[in-house]
């Protein structure tokens, strides 16, 4: 069974985008939040235990993975923090962290690809490239199959990210010296 980057990877996808939606000093809770909604998605896995077909809308990476349900994820969030425009920016981090997620798994090599449009259409996609090896889910994860999908994820996505982090905190920093 496979059919996602592992949770860690999106995860820290999640606080990147925390990370660039308040640029300077942010708030914990919203880095928080920001990781766990982008691994949210993944909680559809429920669904091959359950029996629903991969390829319907209840199915991996079906609904959960779609923009309709990043922006309702944004909402929710919005409905939780903040006033005004913290309040907008909350949603819109929230929304962005939970469709990263989607668009990561479009750019993985394997599994079923990712319904961007549900509930609208139940439409598969992946990305023209997709250089991220897909990786097992469950107890195959430890295995060597997982390591060189961890290796994998570890070059496309978490040196991309570690870059941003770096120059956002180098930002901050001189924004506000101490
Ligand atoms: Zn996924």
């Amino acid at each position: 069974m496979k059919g996602m980057p592992t949770i860690f990877t999106h995860a820290i996808a999640g606080a990147t985008i925390a990370r660039i939606a308040v640029a300077g000093p942010q708030p914990k809770a919203l880095s928080y939040a920001a990781a766990f909604v982008a691994m949210l998605p993944d909680a559809d896995v429920i669904a091959f235990y359950v029996g629903v077909p991969y390829g319907g809308m209840l199915g991996h990476r079906g609904l959960t993975h779609s923009l309709a349900f990043a922006c309702a994820a944004g909402l929710v969030g919005a409905g939780w923090s903040g006033t005004g425009w913290g309040r907008i920016r909350t949603a819109a981090c929230l929304a962005a962290a939970t469709a990263s997620h989607g668009f990561l798994d479009a750019l993985t090599n394997g599994g079923r690809g990712v319904a961007f449009f549900a509930p609208f259409s139940s439409e598969r996609f992946f990305f023209p490239v997709t250089p991220i090896a897909v990786s097992p889910i469950g107890p195959a994860f430890f295995s060597e199959r997982g390591v060189s999908v961890l290796a994998s994820e570890i070059v496309w996505v978490w040196v991309p990210l570690l870059l941003i982090n770096v120059v956002m905190m180098a930002r901050a920093r001189r924004a506000n010296p101490s």
